[in-house]
This record gives structure tokens, sequence and C-alpha cells, in this order.
């Protein structure tokens, strides 16, 4: 489901929810112009919800094995929610404030 049919849905549950309180609504809801396949309005709430999960600042996750070099171990930093590499330990502060797949890194965890 695209970005743009996402917020389609949204948009037609909305108008569900304000025209319920009116009396152009007859609660005959399988006759409505608004109805949607419920697949459709669940998977919309799904990746809604996915998408806003996602700006819920997450702290870096260190790798489970170590890498060596110049006599010292080191745990590189990676995406908690995909395991992208984010960056090299120990230079924390690289760690960018968001990851490609759209999760907010929280920088003081
Ligand atoms: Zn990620």
């Amino acid at each position: 489901m695209t970005i743009p049919e996402i917020i389609g849905v949204i948009k037609f549950e909305k108008a569900c929810v304000l025209r319920q309180d009116t009396p152009q609504c007859n609660r005959e809801c399988k006759k409505c112009d608004l109805l949607l396949p419920t697949e459709d309005v669940l998977q919309a709430y799904d990746e809604v919800i996915r998408f806003l999960e996602l700006r819920i600042p997450k702290p870096a996750k260190q790798s489970k094995t170590p890498r060596y070099g110049m006599g010292y171990e080191y745990y590189d930093w990676h995406c908690p929610n995909c395991g992208r590499f984010l960056a090299y330990e120990p230079d924390k502060c690289n760690i960018p404030k968001i990851c490609v797949c759209g999760q907010i890194i929280d920088g003081e965890g």
C-alpha cells in the first residue's frame, strides 16, 4: 500500500467518523459511499502504526560480535529497527539521528 493510498483510506475513515453525528448517516454502512474493504482499512491502520512507531526514538544497537583492530575490540552500531549498519565504534557521535528505514535513533541511549 502506497503512502497516498494509506492517506486516502485514513481520510475516508475520518469522513465516516465525522458523518456519524449527522442526519446524513443512517448507520447502513453496507450502502454507504464511504465503505472500504475491511482488509484495506486494517492494512492502512497497520501501516500508520508502523510508521508512527518509527518516530519513537530508540537507541542504536551494538553488534553482538566484536571487530578487532589496532589491538582493540570494537562493537559497531546498528539500527534497532532494520539492523542496518549505522556507525563504527567508538565514534558514537557519528550515529545518524535517523536511519534510512525511517527509524529515529536516540543518541542518548
Ligand atoms: Zn533502520
